[in-house]
């Protein structure tokens, strides 16, 4: 039996990036994945296809997938999907808090607005949707897991990006407080702190050769991450190989958060 057949997952944010890559290994390991996407509606029906596939290649009965359009960071469209996905399946069994978003900015010159809608997306999303996920874990009588995506920059600053550090320090601490209240309901809270992956978010990287090189050259293992290195990590969370785990965060970096200066011994003068 594959470790998530009958489970059903939301993926916000998972027409792309790490949230398709985990779209697509949830199904994979055989959960019926409603995914969640504000404006690619055309990579989310990529994503879709690509799930239909792998549950055709895989499965008798096929998957019961999902596309759920919606804005997370506003409660009312939070609220609608959530009403969609209980309507067809009647049950959700994993909530994964994917979506996310950075801007660049010298904090002395960043505008308000853009402060503003990256918590509110990072942050208020992930808020909504644990939300929405809670109150149908207990209505159902408990039991369920919350999983969230951070990043490195939950405890590591990332100067010209505050309200990205902020958010996810934030997410990090809503995920260990979500885990302590409703332990005692079988609600499992987790997180993955992503290092330097290649996804759409680092295009400015990824996509040059020399850029990516010097990004390289900061992570001890030397290359950067794959979005499917992290779903690995969201499916074994999702799980109950991890059912005793709750209100952790693993890091998923290549060694980005071991203070990769120290690689040499400069502090000892030798
Ligand atoms: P990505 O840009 O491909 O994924 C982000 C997804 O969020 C996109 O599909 C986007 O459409 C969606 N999204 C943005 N605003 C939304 C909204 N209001 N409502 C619903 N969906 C919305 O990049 P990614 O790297 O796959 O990012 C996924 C998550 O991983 C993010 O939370 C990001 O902070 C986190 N992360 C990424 C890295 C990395 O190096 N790529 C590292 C650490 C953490």
């Amino acid at each position: 039996m594959k470790r998530l057949e009958g489970k059903n997952a939301l993926v916000t944010g998972g027409s792309t990036g790490i949230g398709r890559a985990t779209a697509i290994r949830f199904a994979d390991e055989g959960a019926n994945v409603a995914i969640n996407y504000h404006s690619s509606e055309t990579e989310a029906e990529i994503t879709l296809e690509e799930i239909q596939t792998t549950c055709s290649s895989i499965r008798e009965k096929g998957c019961r997938e999902m596309l759920v359009q919606g804005d997370i960071a506003n409660e009312e469209d939070v609220e609608r999907i959530f009403r969609e996905i209980l309507k067809a399946w009647r049950r959700l069994d994993v909530l994964i808090n994917n979506a996310g978003i950075q801007t660049a900015s010298p904090t002395h010159e960043m505008a308000m607005d853009a402060y503003d809608r990256v918590l509110a997306v990072n942050l208020r999303g992930a808020f909504l949707c644990s939300r929405e996920a809670v109150r149908h874990f207990l209505d159902r009588g408990g039991g369920g897991v919350i999983l969230n995506n951070t990043s490195v920059h939950e405890t590591v600053p990332k100067p010209q990006y505050a309200p990205y550090a902020a958010s996810k320090a934030g997410l990090g601490a809503l995920a260990r407080t979500l885990a302590l209240e409703y332990a005692g309901q079988g609600i499992r809270v987790n997180t993955v702190a992503p290092g330097a992956i290649a996804t759409p978010i680092n295009r400015e990287w990824t996509d040059d050769p020399e850029k990516r090189a010097a990004v390289e050259d900061h992570i001890p293992m030397g290359r950067a991450g794959e979005p499917e290195e992290i779903a690995a990590v969201f499916a074994f969370l999702a799980s109950d190989e991890a059912a005793y785990i709750t209100g952790q965060t693993i890091y998923v970096d290549g060694g980005l958060t071991l203070y990769p200066d120290f690689r040499t011994p400069w502090s000892s003068g030798s």
